[in-house]
């Protein structure tokens, strides 16, 4: 078990900074309340011509460019090259039925409580409890299992915030499933300790709530795909069919008994898991990470863009964003998503120079 270093940036960078630059760029011009509504390309879908554009107020126009870039997110970017279907009736990019599928999102859930050895424990715990800044950079400390461990068990990267709280000491003594008359006798005894324990102690045993943030398995029928409804433009609705595999949950159970373990034998106190199941957990969430959907692969028969982030069997079409990532990680996606985004930027300024 490792502690790893959340930094968080300040969104001021993208909504004030950023925008002023791209306003004065003297190379840019930015279309607002501009909906690309189809790629359109030649016969054999290869070179991409055009992008249309259609506005709500009823105004439309094409846009003609050497190279495009689909920047759009990773619901609406498969989204429109589903739609774009005027040479390939599955949509462009789609001649191995990718586009929108391994649909991932990084799942938030309340996975367990940590009772450290001792109250003064709580005192050494700053960098977990609390966001701190250092050097202006905020940052936070949070709980997660090493690579090699994660590669022996086999497991999907996850991390866990604590978050102190003060909770009633039923935890410590949750029913048991089995109804065999040993458990029976035993969880009468529980339920007398649960009782007494909420009654004597009103205010309750300072623990740490163990907040995760995990990783899904890349599952091709989790994806996006065209409704038969449509917006305002005439184009088709998305609809998605977000899964959470039995793998994803099992996963985080089998960290938490490696974390809990670590724990114990390091003599830092007990962990309590509250899985229960590998079903998802009531309460879990999404971050608002939409990744996986145009995935990358240097086998257009597994990904949809290539290393270069260039749809398969197109010359000129590339997208940015976490559609392209193959895997989710546990990391919020935006790092990456910039990282990327340069990338594509120095191959795109090299083809540009080659007469592209
Ligand atoms: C509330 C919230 C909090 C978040 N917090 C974090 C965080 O702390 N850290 C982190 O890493 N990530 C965070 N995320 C996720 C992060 O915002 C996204 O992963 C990231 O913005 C995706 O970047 P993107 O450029 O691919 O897509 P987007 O930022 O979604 O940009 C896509 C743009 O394309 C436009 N668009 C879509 N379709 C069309 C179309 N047909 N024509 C023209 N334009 C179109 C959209 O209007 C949008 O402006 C958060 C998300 C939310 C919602």
């Amino acid at each position: 078990m490792e502690t790893v270093i959340f930094k968080f940036g300040t969104r001021d960078l993208f909504t004030k900074e950023y925008c002023s630059q791209v306003k004065s760029a003297e190379n840019i011009t930015t279309y607002l309340h501009a909906n690309a509504v189809e790629v359109e390309t030649d016969e054999a879908a290869r070179v991409v011509n055009r992008l249309q554009v259609a506005c709500l107020q009823g105004n439309r126009f094409s846009v003609s460019a050497r190279l495009f870039i689909l920047a759009l997110g990773g619901i609406e970017t498969p989204r429109l090259l589903l739609l774009s279907r005027q040479r390939q009736s599955t949509g462009l990019g789609n001649q191995h039925d990718l586009v929108g599928r391994f649909f991932m999102e990084h799942l938030h859930f309340w996975s367990g409580i940590y009772l450290p050895p001792r109250p003064d424990f709580f005192r050494s715990t700053a960098l977990y409890n609390t966001i701190h800044t250092v050097q202006q950079v905020p940052i936070i400390g949070k709980l997660a299992l090493t690579e090699p461990v994660l590669r022996r068990e086999k497991l999907l990267s996850q991390n866990v915030q604590l978050i102190p709280s003060l909770m009633s000491n039923t935890f410590l003594y949750p029913p048991l499933p089995s109804q065999d008359p040993v458990s029976v006798v035993r969880n009468a005894y529980r339920r007398v300790r649960r009782v007494t324990g909420r009654l004597l102690n009103r205010q309750g045993i300072r623990v740490f709530q163990l907040a995760n943030m995990t990783e899904q398995i890349p599952n091709p029928n989790s994806r996006v795909t065209l409704s038969h409804e449509q917006d305002r433009l005439g184009q088709n609705r998305v609809q998605l069919d977000w899964q959470i595999t039995p793998l994803d949950i099992r996963s985080a159970i089998r960290t938490q008994e490696i974390m809990g373990e670590e724990l114990q034998r390091a003599g830092l106190g007990r962990l309590y898991i509250q899985l229960r199941d590998e079903t998802p957990p009531p309460g879990l969430h999404g971050g608002y990470h939409h990744m996986g959907t145009t995935r990358m692969h240097n086998d257009p028969k597994q990904g949809v863009v290539d290393a270069d982030s260039r749809v398969h069997g197109t010359a000129n079409l590339y997208v940015a964003g976490p559609s392209v990532f193959p895997t989710g990680g546990y990391a919020n996606p935006v790092l990456t998503i910039v990282a990327l985004a340069l990338r594509l930027a120095d191959h795109v300024k090299m083809r540009m120079k080659e007469g592209a």
